[in-house]
This record gives C-alpha cells, structure tokens and sequence, in this order.
C-alpha cells in the first residue's frame, strides 16, 4: 500500500513590514517582522500510478468557495513548481504524485497561503524522496534555501516562529519567541489584491521608510505594546486600491481590536486582541455582516510532518 506523507505550514502575519525603494533589478528590498500563525495548511502526499504526473487537489472550508476556485491545480500550483525544482534538485525524475491541499489561509490575502504551501510540500518532499528513493534528508536550512527559489516568503513559513527577514524577506534572522500568546481576527476579503500591483501602487505613492532595527521586538511582553509598535509600508497602496480596508480597519479598533492592520500587501485584515474570547467576540460581529472572518493564535511552529 502506498505510504501517505502528512504535512503541514503556518499563515504569517508582518507584525513590521518596511519597504525600501524600487531596486534596479525590479525588486523591493524590505525589513520585515514575520509572525507565524497556527491557521495551517496542510497537504498529503501519496505516489500516484506510474506515468499519471502530479495531480493536485484543493479544497477548504473556512474559507470562501472563490478563493478556493483561484487556486491552480496545474503546472502553475506552486506545490507542482516545489514537486520539480526538489527533484531536479536531488538529480531525480519528478515523481507521479496525488497531492490533496486543505487549505485554511485566504488566497491573495497577503497572509502567504501558496508560500505555506510550498514549504510543507519542501518537507513533504524531503521525506518522500528519502522513502522511495532513499536521497538523504536535507537539513531545514538546506529546505530553506530551495524554498527561496520559489517565493520570498517560502523560507520564513519554513522556519515558524517569530522572525526578521530582509533582502526580499527571503533571509530570515529568527528571533526568541514572544513570552505571551498573541490572539487574531483575520478578516478576508472576497477578492485579492495582486502582490505587484499594490507594490506599483507603492512607487505611485513615493513614500519609503528607513529600515529599522527589529530585534528588539523579542522583549515585549504585552500585546498593547506589540500593537503600537506595528507598521506596514503597504497599507495606504492597499487603502488605495480598496477604500473599504481603511473603514474595516478603523470598524475593528472601535470593536475593541488593540490595533488592526493590512496583512502584508493586503487585503487581509490582522486584528490583534488582548484575548482570546473578544476575539472570538468580534469575529461573529463581523459574519453577522457577511464578512470572512477567521481566529487565529501566534506564534506558531514552521513546517513539519505531520502524523
Ligand atoms: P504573499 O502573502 O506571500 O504575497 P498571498 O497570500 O497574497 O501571498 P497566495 O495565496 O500565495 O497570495 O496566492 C497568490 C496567487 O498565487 C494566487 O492568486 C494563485 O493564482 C497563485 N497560486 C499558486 N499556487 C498557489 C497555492 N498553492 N495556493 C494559493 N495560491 C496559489
């Protein structure tokens, strides 16, 4: 019988997200502060009949239908992309695989759902290949660097926890764990924002901020203080592409949020809160209006096997 592989990777918030300016390769150097979430993906992996290629599967039902339906299930799902680039990689074929994705984290919510994908498939991989065709186990670190090849938040949903990241946030520096529970209202949009056009937005803009030194963010102790001390570079290029984000935003601080936030490069909100339970609280507040809205807890632990 063919051995199932479980495994599975975290949504990142950016507690700090600090954009710098239009590099001449076409990229934004930034200085971002990651926190891993513990609202997983998680991914199945079983060889597939010879000569059947990788099939891919996807569904999820925290989350709306039309994210789901954004989602490639060919050559363009990052986890077929993760499938190649780790068995070219090793020297090998790429295997038939059947692989099923239940996915959790909104899509284009700037939350990293794809780049989760692919790190749980990097660990997947890691172990399959050491099954079938007895390759040597390759280091977290050596993962990390293939991931980069794939996307630059790949090598933070790898390590977890809480962590600097720099160059294009693929060059993670992990930082000693917060001492307090952080607790989360994600609030998803129904359609995504494309990570590019909000960075275009950016340039439009012309604000940049100097980069900051992050690590003192270990010592905090108190979600208050983590709260007045969140930053994101790309919030007005999101408020500008959607004007409604500003108001969800400002709708959640009056609900009691500690501070809300566009996740990433949007449309996601991150909601902190000082508890679990208001929380809980205002995310049925906000499904009563017909919104997406999901707990979560941080920090959590990078990719792993699961059992
Ligand atoms: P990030 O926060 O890393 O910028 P994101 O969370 O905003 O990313 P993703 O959910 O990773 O965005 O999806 C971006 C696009 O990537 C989707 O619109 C989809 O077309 C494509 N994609 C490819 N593979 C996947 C995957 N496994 N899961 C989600 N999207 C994928």
């Amino acid at each position: 019988m063919n051995r199932i592989i479980r495994a599975s990777a975290p949504a990142k918030v950016n507690l700090v997200f600090e954009v710098g300016q239009l590099a001449s390769d076409g990229y934004h150097p930034v200085n971002s502060l990651f926190l891993a979430l513990d609202l997983r993906e998680e991914l199945t992996l079983v060889k597939g009949a010879t000569g059947t290629g990788i099939s891919i599967y996807v569904h999820g039902e925290s989350i709306p239908d039309t994210h789901i339906k954004a989602v490639p299930t060919d050559h363009n799902n990052l986890v077929h992309k993760t499938a190649v680039l780790f068995a070219a990689k090793l020297g090998k074929a790429t295997p038939d695989l059947q692989i099923d994705i239940h996915k959790r984290i909104p899509v284009a919510g700037g939350m990293a759902g794809g780049s989760a994908d692919a790190a749980a498939m990097l660990i997947a991989m890691n172990e399959f290949m050491h099954q079938e065709h007895g390759t040597e186990r390759l280091s977290i670190d050596e993962l990390a660097l293939i991931g980069a090849e794939l996307g630059s938040d790949v090598p933070f949903c790898i390590y977890g926890g809480m962590a600097i990241g720099t160059g294009l946030g693929e060059v993670i520096s992990p930082l000693e764990d917060l001492d307090f529970e952080t607790n989360w209202l994600l609030c998803a949009s129904s359609r995504g924002l494309s990570t590019p056009t909000v960075f275009a937005e950016f340039d439009e803009i012309g604000k940049h901020s100097p980069f900051t030194d992050l690590s003192e963010f270990a010592s905090i102790s108190s979600a208050e203080e983590l709260g007045m001390r969140m930053t994101n570079d790309l919030e007005q290029a999101a408020f500008s592409l959607m004007p409604a984000l500003s108001q969800l935003v400002e709708q959640l601080e009056q609900l009691g949020a500690v501070r809300a936030m566009v996740s990433g490069s949007g449309p996601t909100i991150a909601a902190l809160f000082d508890s679990e339970a208001k929380a809980i609280e205002v995310s049925e507040v906000l499904r009563s209006q017909g919104l997406v809205a999901l707990t979560s807890k941080g920090l959590a632990q990078g990719a792993r096997l699961d059992s």
